[in-house]
């Protein structure tokens, strides 16, 4: 039976923080294997005009410049899989990544899996989420003129202390509750903080307690959680894995 394949770098998640990621590690000469996930090129595909990321004067689509990250990444080799993690074993080297019944042996890993908007779970809000008025992105998405159906057309509330309901006649909603950050698949292994995201060493935003093992991006920051912070925190953690490498052998 041959050896099974040992990749040196995989990159789990297609968001900023991992496509950055992929680019600079395809750059090094890794060959990095990037896994997509459920939502490929990340939370910048549900909104349109991105105009606050350096070098786009005019901004730029989100799903397009995601687009663009991946083609930069593929430039320079990066291989890319439409697979969902469902967990990770960290007490062997190579580092075992499970995809249902797929297991990946990595010498290093970034994880970038991002977070998710929490939703209230109200009736009505799944349905008319996107363009029909509920968003969590406030210029992106409240502008449902136009759609005589299926659009928020008021929201319905209670008071808690009264009992008293009425209807507010709005024609958007912006939900802004948090987010969930998607770190299940990795926790344990590795640590998270009350609110779910990873724990880094000190003096590392990246490095977790796990040496080859980073994270990046909105999934272990809960304080900017930024196109461009994301991607800054991939770049990090594509530099960290490639010196890893280096000293331990790539
Ligand atoms: C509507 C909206 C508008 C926004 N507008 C802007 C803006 O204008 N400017 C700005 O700077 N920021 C904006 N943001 C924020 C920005 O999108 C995020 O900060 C950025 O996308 C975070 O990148 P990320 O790579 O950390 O994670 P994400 O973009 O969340 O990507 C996470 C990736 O991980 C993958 N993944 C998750 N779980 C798994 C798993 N178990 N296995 C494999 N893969 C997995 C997903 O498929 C996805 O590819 C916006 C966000 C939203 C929601």
């Amino acid at each position: 039976m041959s050896n099974p394949t040992i990749e040196n770098v995989v990159i789990i998640g297609t968001g900023c923080a991992g496509l950055t990621a992929a680019i600079y590690t395809a750059r090094a000469s890794l060959n990095p294997l990037v896994l997509e996930g459920p939502q490929p090129g990340g939370q910048l595909t549900t909104t349109s005009e991105v105009e606050n990321f350096p070098g786009f004067p005019h901004g730029v689509d989100g799903f397009q410049l995601t687009q663009n990250m991946r083609e930069q990444a593929t430039r320079f080799g990066a291989r890319f899989e439409q697979l969902l993690v469902d967990r990770v074993d960290l007490s062997t080297q190579p580092r075992q990544v499970v995809a249902g019944d797929r297991t990946i042996l990595a010498k290093t890993l970034i994880i970038a899996t991002g977070a998710s908007p929490r939703m209230t779970g109200v009736p009505g809000e799944k349905e008319l989420y996107g363009g029909k008025g509920v968003t969590t992105c406030a210029t992106c998405d409240v502008a449902v003129e136009g759609v005589a159906q299926q659009a928020v057309s008021g929201l319905r509330v209670k008071n808690v202390k009264t009992g008293a309901e009425a209807v507010l006649p709005v024609k958007g909603v912006f939900v802004a509750i948090g987010h969930v950050p998607n770190t299940r698949p990795f926790a344990p292994p590795l640590e998270v903080d009350a609110a779910g995201y990873f724990k880094t060493v000190p003096g590392s935003q990246v490095q977790t307690s796990v040496p080859g093992v980073y994270v990046a991006g909105d999934c272990v920051d809960h304080v900017y959680r930024q196109a461009i912070t994301a991607a800054g925190m991939g770049c990090a953690a594509a530099i960290e894995a490639e010196r890893w490498l280096a000293e331990h052998g790539g």
